[in-house]
């Protein structure tokens, strides 16, 4: 949106060398921690030796990490976990288990592949899409709202739409958003990863270099997979007026947006 695009164009101008050497040791090893994968049956599945709960790419039928327990026909084709059936993305859209794309008919791939279609735009991923629904149950994997089967933040397709963009509330100016103070039920809310707000211990949009993650993943500083919708800390909208809030940082944020303390809200479901 124009106001974080604004906080872009500051944080721009910071050392893009030390910001990413941060961010390898804020984000990118928080990024990969999990935990072991058990069936409901008193059983574990075998990990496969990264720690991450899933199985290996290379265990030859060619699907790349899905969760433990779930065959490589159930990660392509569904069903999902009964939690995502018909669960709303992020944008707002209710998933419809009878009326899905399938997976090829989409082009649908890892953001590494995606980046060789022509109709991939740098940073887009399903994490920053208004149609993904963020992981619910700790495994990982999203899904969505028009495609089926388990979808991650960091995959793409041609179907990709972009977030809609939030108006400036009334009465405000675009400018006060990085520091404005947020509505009554925002002030100590929980967020989605059930972490308390406390509005006198916040950072600023600029200390964190707030900024909107198809910009965040296509310079650099962000992982692909990453934006405040997938993050522990973010508050969701409370008010219909489609900015949310966060637990650790001021102002208005929304969906769509990262920053540099990102943590994966997977590991707090
Ligand atoms: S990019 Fe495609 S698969 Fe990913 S969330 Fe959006 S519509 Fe779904
Ligand atoms: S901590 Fe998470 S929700 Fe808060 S601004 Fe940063 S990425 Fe967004």
């Amino acid at each position: 949106m124009s106001n974080e695009t604004s906080l872009y164009n500051r944080v721009s101008n910071y050392d893009m060398w030390s910001r990413r050497n941060y961010l390898v040791a804020t984000v990118g090893i928080a990024a990969l921690s999990g935990c072991a994968g058990d069936n409901g049956d008193g059983t574990t599945e075998p990990e496969d030796g990264d720690g991450d709960g899933t199985t290996d790419p290379d265990d030859g039928d060619g699907d790349g990490e899905r969760p433990e327990g779930v065959s490589a026909e159930e990660f392509e084709r569904g069903p999902v976990p009964d939690v995502y059936i018909s669960a709303m993305s992020l944008g707002g859209e209710q998933r419809n288990p009878d009326e899905l794309e399938i997976k090829a008919d989409v082009r649908f791939s890892e953001y590494e592949e995606a980046q060789e279609n022509d109709a991939h735009q740098p940073g887009t991923c399903c994490a920053n899409c208004a149609d993904y629904i963020v992981d619910k149950n700790g495994d990982t994997f999203g899904a969505c709202s028009e495609v089926e089967g388990y979808v991650d933040g960091e995959d793409w397709c041609v179907i990709y739409e972009v977030l809609p963009e939030p108006d400036v509330p009334e009465g405000m100016s675009e400018a006060e958003l990085a520091t404005a103070q947020l509505p009554a039920e925002y002030r100590t809310a929980t967020s989605q990863a059930g972490e308390e707000r406390d509005p006198d211990d916040l950072q600023s949009q600029e200390d964190v270099l707030l900024m909107e993650s198809v910009e965040a993943i296509a310079d650099g500083p962000a992982q692909p997979g990453q934006s405040c919708g997938n993050c522990a800390e973010f508050i969701l909208d409370k008010n219909d007026d489609m900015w949310g809030g966060c637990a650790k940082v001021e102002g208005y944020i929304a969906v769509e947006d990262w920053c540099s303390i990102w943590e994966p809200v997977s590991e707090e479901v």
